[in-house]
């Protein structure tokens, strides 16, 4: 069967990364969260002090720190996902906290840190056989992908899930906190001046406010196996 590139964008937390992994685990594809990518560099940043106290970032800081941020992804045999690794440390968890989701979208506009992420997503997915997610993997990273995902829910039921997704990690969280940032972070990333998030033209566009996991899960495989048969 001949292998293809998936490329999953749309709204933050509208379980993009559910659908891509249950797609790449079945069909036995690489699954790559390029949003981890972001959240790594963002962590990193905090981590050296690259914020200044109003929020703004330390640009030359970070500039001169690009090369000593490595980012790499383990496959986790036990929960069947890769998890995702900052200069060789596991920082899976300490990547999704709200501390690092209240300052992603920042970084995430930043050109020089694009340039970088997308010049690696590239080479990981040279050798196809991958589902990607992100924000601009159909419209910047894999134009020529031969499938595109746009996806999207409404706010409320995005919050609701990401809040569910803390919880039973453990993780406190208040529900309105992380509506606020759902909401502040479609703001930034869809009004950047690099690489918004847009749907790309040719991108079949998915709502699943209503629909239940197994059922989007579904809804994708119906998708792939449409392009891979054609
Ligand atoms: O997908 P996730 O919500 O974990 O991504 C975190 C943030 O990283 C997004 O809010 C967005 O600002 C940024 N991002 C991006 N381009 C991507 C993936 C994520 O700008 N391809």
């Amino acid at each position: 069967m001949k292998k293809i590139i998936v490329a999953i964008d749309g709204h933050s937390s509208c379980g993009k990364s559910t659908m891509a992994k249950d797609l790449a685990s079945k069909i036995g594809y690489t699954y790559i969260d390029t949003g981890a990518m972001y959240r790594a560099v963002t962590l990193y940043a905090l981590r050296h002090d690259l914020f200044y106290p109003c929020g703004n970032i330390k640009l030359d800081e970070l500039e001169a720190a690009m090369p000593d941020i490595h980012i790499t992804f383990r496959f986790n045999e036990e929960t069947r996902r890769p998890d995702t690794y900052l200069n060789g440390e596991y920082v899976e968890n300490l990547i999704r906290g709200m501390e690092v989701s209240s300052h992603v979208s920042p970084i995430a506009t930043v050109g020089f840190v694009r340039e970088a992420m997308v010049a690696q997503q590239q080479e990981m997915g040279r050798a196809k056989g991958i589902v990607m997610d992100g924000r601009d993997i159909g419209t910047v990273v894999f134009p020529e992908a031969e499938l595109k995902v746009f996806v999207t829910a409404s706010a409320e039921v995005r919050a609701q899930r990401r809040y569910d997704e803390l919880m039973a990690k453990g993780q406190p969280a208040s529900f309105d906190e992380i509506l606020e940032n759902v909401k502040e972070r479609d703001r930034i990333d869809s009004s950047r001046e690099i690489s918004p998030l847009r749907q790309a033209d040719d991108a079949i566009l998915l709502d699943n406010s209503n629909l239940t996991i197994p059922q989007q899960n579904e809804w994708l495989m119906e998708q792939y196996l449409r392009v891979v048969n054609e």
